[in-house]
């Protein structure tokens, strides 16, 4: 007969276990519930410490995992007691409970200990007795484990714990190495975000300096114009357009006039500022289809498309008047000049190689000759010419005194008397004999020197006139003054102590040339007024060769024209040259003006230009320019006789 009262034992142990059983489903159901849809791999480490504790009901439970380095694992979570020092650490694949697991790919628990040797089990015995530890297997990995240490109320954790536990963590290894492999994809995601971001940046880097290579190879930096190497490129290009389309095309080959010599004086920096200057400015006259270059150091260079010779001429003299106004650089008033030379396509050569060095050989040409502007001609100098390098000497004939004032005179032409001269400088240097103002005026202005040498031409001209004027000879003296000296802001005051007084200033005449008042004439009123108040005659000097119309010059207080030679010369052969001097005059007298023709060769123009009512004359066949001496031994017999 069974036992009641151990009957109704027997049916609550299984109603308790039932209930037991109960609860591990609803853990495991929630712990799964929670887990699948957690990919936050920290978080699901987390949720299955705390699950599987509650599951054996551990004091401690912890989460040991292998490293992606396969040599060490780390406590990645853990719960309930001291797990705080643990997690985080990392320890050598072989050590511990853990490293016996890694190894056997088997679950510790005390049974365990009854299949080693003595020695093993009197090792692992006294730290392991008190904990289980199961493998966590992945399908593809092995992930590491979970290890439950001791059980609440000092119990022993029993072959069901461990049976729970492998269960537990055979359905949480799936979980697990799912958020792993989430976790690894997010990271080589992130990785390969930022490999792309970066690539990005150094693929704009690359483009970058490919661009900047590009610039340097075809361009030069100073002043970003095309270099050499491009310059060659379109014209060996524009060359066989022009072949195929059976056209032209031109090359200017532009050089500075003195460039090194600016560069000594003023340094540099200063040489360099000018340089980047005279490209803006000079840019200006590009059009779209040329090709504008700085070929090196001071030579510029430009391709146009169109090779028809007036054309590429006047743009030429375009582009020399451009330059011809002073460049401010830093308080320093510098004038450059420039000299071009010129090759057409065919005409002048077939290749790159022929335009440009016969373009050199024009513009040497250009250069020796001071015409500014040289097509090429066969017959020109092909060798480079040896420039005359004056600085020094300049210096020095500046406080030795070598420079001489030689005078021409101007005659009335109603009375064919000398009533005025045109001062002249010259230079009378020791080796090369008299230098004429041509070479040096320009080399002065470049250096700085012009104020002094223009100061010395005012005092010794106004000390001539005043001894021509004390022996009976009432001459005015023209004085040639420079761009520069007007621009320069002591010229003012140096007139008033060279000059001081109208009685000395209206023995005096300024010339200037006409192409000043184009652009500086806001500049220059206040000067030219003050020049005017000390009773100085105000002249425009070479008429005609550049822009200024006569009715600009009505609102300067000028009072005198000097036409330009080039109208003079050909008067007699050019009807149009005629026309011009002729009503030139008649303008003139218009506005108030004196008209005075330079450049007389012949008596029958000086008849010509009596004829049409030209006040005053100045050329060869009156005189040429004569010394101090020369010329008061022609004042002794005053009256000019022209036949
Ligand atoms: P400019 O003021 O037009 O001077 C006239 C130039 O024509 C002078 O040349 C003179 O010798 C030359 N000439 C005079 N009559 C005739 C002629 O019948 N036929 C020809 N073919 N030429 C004639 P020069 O002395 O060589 O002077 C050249 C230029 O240098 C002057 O041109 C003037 O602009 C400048 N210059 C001369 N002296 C000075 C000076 O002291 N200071 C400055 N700033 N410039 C000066
Ligand atoms: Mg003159
Ligand atoms: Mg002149």
């Amino acid at each position: 007969m069974p036992d009641k009262k151990n009957n109704n034992s027997n049916v609550s142990d299984l109603q308790e276990s039932l209930l037991h059983r109960e609860a591990e489903i609803n853990l495991l159901q929630q712990t799964f519930t929670e887990i699948g849809s957690e990919l936050d791999l920290d978080r699901v480490f987390q949720i299955v410490a705390e699950r599987a504790r509650e599951l054996v009901r551990a004091e401690t439970l912890l989460i040991p995992i292998l490293d992606e380095n396969c040599e060490t694992y780390t406590y990645r979570a853990g719960a309930g007691a001291n797990t705080s020092e643990i997690v985080g650490a990392s320890l050598p694949l072989d050590f511990g409970v853990c490293g016996w697991v890694w190894k056997h790919k088997k679950v510790w628990w005390r049974g365990v200990l009854d299949e080693l040797s003595e020695e093993e089990r009197n090792r692992w015995e006294q730290a392991a007795g008190t904990l289980i530890l199961v493998p966590l297997q992945g399908k593809k990995h092995f992930l590491g484990g979970i290890s439950a240490i001791n059980k609440i109320g000092n119990h022993e954790f029993t072959r069901r714990d461990l049976n729970l536990l492998t269960m537990f963590a055979g359905i949480v290894s799936i979980a697990i190495e799912n958020a792993m492999a989430v976790k690894q994809m997010e990271e080589t995601s992130k990785l390969n975000e930022d490999y792309r971001r970066r690539l990005k940046i150094i693929n704009k880097q690359l483009v970058e300096s490919n661009r900047e290579l590009e610039f340097h190879a075809l361009y030069e930096p100073l002043t970003s114009l095309p270099n050499r190497s491009l310059f060659s490129d379109r014209l060996s290009r524009g060359i066989s357009l022009a072949e195929s389309s059976n056209s032209e095309l031109a090359l200017l080959l532009i050089d500075l006039d003195r460039f090194k010599d600016i560069n000594d004086a003023l340094g540099h920096d200063k040489g360099d500022e000018l340089l980047k200057e005279i490209a803006l400015l000079l840019q200006q006259y590009v059009y779209p289809n040329d090709t504008f270059a700085r070929l090196g150091g001071d030579e510029f260079a430009m391709i146009l498309p169109d090779g028809n010779k007036k054309a590429v001429t006047d743009r030429a003299n375009a582009l020399l008047r451009a330059l011809e106004k002073p460049f401010n650089i830093h308080g320093s008033t510098i004038t450059v000049g420039a000299s071009i030379g010129i090759t057409v396509f065919p005409e002048h050569g077939e290749n790159v190689t022929d335009m440009l060095s016969r373009a050199d050989s024009a513009m040497y040409s250009a250069k020796k000759s001071k015409q500014g502007i040289m097509l090429y001609e066969p017959a020109d100098d092909h060798s480079p010419l040896g420039h005359l390098t004056m600085v020094t000497d300049l210096r020095k004939a500046l406080s030795n005194g070598e420079f001489e004032l030689y005078y021409q005179p101007q005659i009335d032409l109603k009375t064919n008397e000398i009533i005025a001269v045109e001062a002249l400088g010259r230079w009378v240097h020791s080796r090369y004999g008299l230098v004429n103002p041509d070479v040096y005026i320009n080399e002065l202005e470049q250096i700085g020197l012009i104020e002094k040498y223009t100061a010395w031409a005012i005092e010794t001209s106004l000390k001539n006139a005043i001894e021509w004027r004390d022996s009976g000879h009432t001459l005015k003296v023209s004085v040639n003054i420079s761009v520069t000296d007007l621009l320069n802001p002591e010229f003012m005051a140096s007139l008033e102590s060279l000059i001081g007084s109208r009685e000395y200033g209206e023995l005096l005449v300024f010339e200037i040339t006409e192409n000043l008042f184009l652009s500086e004439y806001d500049r220059l009123f206040e000067v030219l007024e003050y020049i005017c108040y000390l009773g100085i005659t105000l002249s425009i000097d070479d008429f005609g060769t550049g822009y200024s119309s006569l009715s600009r010059l009505k609102r300067l207080p000028v009072s005198e024209l000097k036409i330009d030679r080039s109208f003079i010369k050909d008067m007699e052969q050019s009807q149009n040259d005629e026309v011009i001097v002729h009503s030139t005059i008649e303008l003139a007298h218009n506005l108030g003006l004196s008209v005075v023709a330079e450049g007389v060769e012949s008596n029958e123009t000086l008849q010509r230009l009596a004829l049409l009512g030209c006040d005053t004359a100045q050329g060869f066949i009156i005189s040429e320019p004569l010394s101090f001496e020369q010329l008061n031994a022609l004042l002794d017999g005053s009256q000019i006789k022209v036949s």
